[in-house]
């Protein structure tokens, strides 16, 4: 396999045995970069030079012939919402498209610190909204399967990165599928952390209740690694948790025997692709070839979750998206002729329709008279919705579901019907709603598509559900599949 197409633990051995240097590593994505981008639009910004200096830097550490950490000198790719010092940080809005952050983000603050080589910025939905990333203000992301379909979203950018060999991982932001959903139609590893595990410091906020950080890798190890390298208390993040973190690795065994997993009825409705369902039905077969004893389980409340969250993350989008007024950040209007005509102008001009329907249904949802109704209701639906979760926990180690109802659909099939693209994130937005640690894993093919099996554990159980993952992925080989491109010398 080339180098692009190895996952990170292979390329960290390979550094290690001095097969290859980090410089020449990073040389060989920026080509592949240079051969596949056109193609896939993963990326918004790259930042070559940079990506250059820090892998010369790896190579004095090797050099002096220090131990290398395990992300030292691997060329990696982050969602452009993520704060960069110095570097642009867009969150695929024209009213960021020019916006130099001042701070970098924690998580890739840690990152530098473990060695990582940054390629770039990846492209996603403006602020986050979406399950595709056609709400990008600079142009759609193309799933590197099927460049007619969407990568899926709203970390669509990342997914197709990792999927493509752009980079050999990446990070995504997750509040309602955003890591999970995208990885599923890429057919790659996304982990959704519990909330408060990874520190959300220099992430541009969406919704703060609901928002987390985490990885988007080839394979279950390089998850658990990058996890280990951003994840744990920060003082900068006051939501962040007091926990201490384990080792990720430790847990991946390959054993799961006598492990009790839930199989929850409301993640298998009628609608969904049949190709999909039989995929999953499948891996939960395999998982019970591997000695867990697989249970059907019920959630109750499932079907409130998606309406509940289109009420929530509106109504705390629609608070955060408040300081985009052409006075601290980003674009300013010209032409206007008085202050409240600058904030109507820049506003108007700045986001795209997506971030103003979601700031308009959550300034409703939160208005006088409307609050209770609404938003209140909506927070004590996600509190049923927690319960359910509490109800099976109690009896089941993690649970296993589809991740999405269908494969990667059409770029321009779901953009005229918001609800149909809302509803790609059924599965997912049950667990942010909960605050749980969820991944999504390759588990299957359809119509020459990935298809995603999601795992849910307990809060802070990420060893738990990277074990489940790690179990079936050494028993399966989809994780060795890669698209093909079109381009000479792949493969
Ligand atoms: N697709 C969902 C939304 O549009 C979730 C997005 C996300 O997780 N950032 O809100």
């Amino acid at each position: 396999m080339e180098l692009y197409n190895l996952p990170v633990h292979e390329l960290h051995r390979l550094l290690v045995e001095r097969q290859v240097s980090a410089g020449e590593l990073t040389a060989t994505f920026l080509e592949r970069i240079a051969a596949v981008e056109p193609a896939v639009k993963a990326y918004l910004t790259l930042t070559r030079e940079q990506a250059l200096a820090g892998a010369g830097a790896v190579d004095d550490t090797t050099g002096r012939g220090e131990i290398l950490a395990p992300l030292a000198g691997i060329p990696a790719a982050l969602k452009d919402n993520l704060c960069t010092r110095g570097t642009r940080t867009t969150c695929a809005s024209r009213i960021l498209e020019h916006y130099l952050p001042p701070y970098t983000a924690t998580v890739v603050e840690r990152l530098e610190q473990a060695g990582m080589v940054s390629l770039g910025k990846t492209n996603m939905d403006e602020f986050a909204m979406g399950s595709s990333t056609e709400n990008s203000g600079f142009g759609p992301t193309r799933n590197p399967w099927d460049p007619e379909r969407v990568p899926g979203g709203s970390s669509g950018g990342s997914a197709a990165a990792v999927a493509a060999g752009e980079a050999a991982y990446a990070l995504g932001s997750d509040t309602g599928g955003s890591i999970r959903q995208p990885a599923a139609f890429c057919g790659v590893v996304g982990l959704k952390p519990t909330y408060g595990l990874v520190s959300r410091y220099g992430l541009v906020a969406f919704a703060s209740s609901l928002d987390q950080i985490g990885p988007l890798t080839r394979e279950v190890r390089d998850c658990a690694l990058v996890l280990q390298a951003i994840a744990g208390h920060d003082l900068r993040d006051s939501t962040s948790a007091h926990v201490a973190v384990p080792d990720y690795t430790a847990a991946l065994t390959g054993e799961i025997k006598g492990m009790r997993l839930g199989v929850p009825r409301e993640y298998f409705p009628a609608g969904m692709d049949p190709e999909v369902k039989t995929a999953v039905r499948r891996a939960v077969d395999k998982l019970e070839e591997l000695g867990a004893i697989l249970e059907e389980v019920s959630l109750p409340h499932t079907e409130y979750a998606l309406p509940a969250y289109y009420l929530v993350a509106p109504a705390e989008a629609s608070s955060n998206l408040a300081r985009y007024d052409g006075v601290a950040y980003g674009h300013r209007a010209g032409g206007a002729d008085n202050i409240i005509d600058m904030y109507c102008r820049t506003r108007q001009e700045g986001f795209g329709p997506e971030v103003k329907r979601r700031i308009m249904l959550g300034t409703y949802a939160l208005s006088a008279g409307y609050h209770d109704a609404y938003y209140l209701k909506a927070l004590k639906v996600r509190t049923l919705i927690r319960r359910d979760f509490e109800q099976v926990f109690a009896a089941y180690d993690a649970l296993v579901t589809p991740t999405t109802p269908t494969v990667a659909f059409k770029l321009g099939e779901k953009v005229g019907d918001p609800l149909a693209m809302y509803l790609s994130d059924l599965f997912t937005i049950p667990v942010n709603m909960a605050g749980l640690p969820a991944l999504s894993l390759p588990c299957g093919f359809s119509q020459g598509l990935p298809v995603g099996l999601q795992v849910i554990g307990r809060p802070f159980a990420e060893a738990t559900v990277l074990q489940i993952a790690y179990a079936f992925e050494q028993a399966t080989d989809y994780h060795l599949a890669r698209p093909d491109l079109g381009v000479r010398g792949e493969k």
